[in-house]
């Protein structure tokens, strides 16, 4: 009894700490949204291992970001996880370690990902880029075209049940559309028949808090999804 007791007081804090001590309670029911076919990336064509890839990866020099890099971040997680999540470029921090969402943003998704009880170990995380821009500036098109081959073949051989893209680049790389962010949230779209999601990068809600209760919202509902699916 006592457990629990503790276990929800931590519960309502994280929220707190998430979400400005406001609880948002469930609404009656999420409709239902569309689920939208894309034209998406070829298939990898790498009859690569998650080993062999790895080492792709790590010493690659296909672009130019390789002479800037301390280390690539080929991505980190569960490679039997039903949830992948792609963000858009390692940071300083991730440079430094190899390991992606390892700074602020990586703390505040641990929160978000604590809220709907679940922990990183039990999900994957990679990004678009898998070597730091200087000065983390936004990828440039030729550097996600030489780099996005090695997250289509990550996602052939994780094979998550459901994608979720953290921001904008990681969004209009893997659905090739133009739309904003906030047109892009609450649907469900499909890449390669997996449902992907996309919702805001934890960088945003650093800037603009304001977008914390949008996120809530988009997080509810990856959490249905993950079960339903995980169930399945
Ligand atoms: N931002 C990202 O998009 N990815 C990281 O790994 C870290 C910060």
């Amino acid at each position: 009894m006592r457990d629990l007791k503790e276990e929800l007081k931590s519960f309502f804090r994280q929220q707190g700490e998430l979400f400005f001590d406001e609880f948002y309670l469930e609404k009656s029911e999420t409709p239902q949204p569309a689920v939208m076919e894309q034209l998406n990336a070829e298939p990898s064509n790498m009859n690569l291992s998650f080993e062999e890839l790895q080492d792709r990866i790590t010493t690659c020099e296909k672009c130019a970001l390789s002479q800037t890099r301390t280390k690539a971040v080929p991505g980190y997680g569960n490679r039997q996880a039903d949830l992948m999540f792609i963000g858009e470029a390692p940071g300083q921090q991730e440079d430094l370690q190899g390991l992606p969402f390892v700074g602020r943003a990586g703390q505040l998704l641990d929160k978000i990902l604590a809220a709907i009880a679940l922990k990183r170990e039990q999900v994957f995380i990679a990004n678009i880029l898998k070597c730091r821009p200087p000065n983390n500036r936004t990828p440039h098109a030729d550097e996600i075209a030489q780099c996005e081959p090695y997250l289509v073949r990550l996602i052939e051989l994780i094979q998550p049940k459901l994608i979720i893209c953290l921001g904008l680049t990681a969004a209009k790389t893997l659905l090739r559309v133009e739309y904003s962010l906030g047109q892009m949230r609450g649907e469900i779209y499909s890449y390669h028949g997996v449902d992907l999601i996309v919702t805001y990068h934890p960088a945003a809600l650093l800037r603009n808090p304001n977008l914390k209760r949008d996120t809530w919202e988009d997080f509810k509902k990856i959490q249905k999804l993950y079960l339903e699916k995980a169930r399945s």
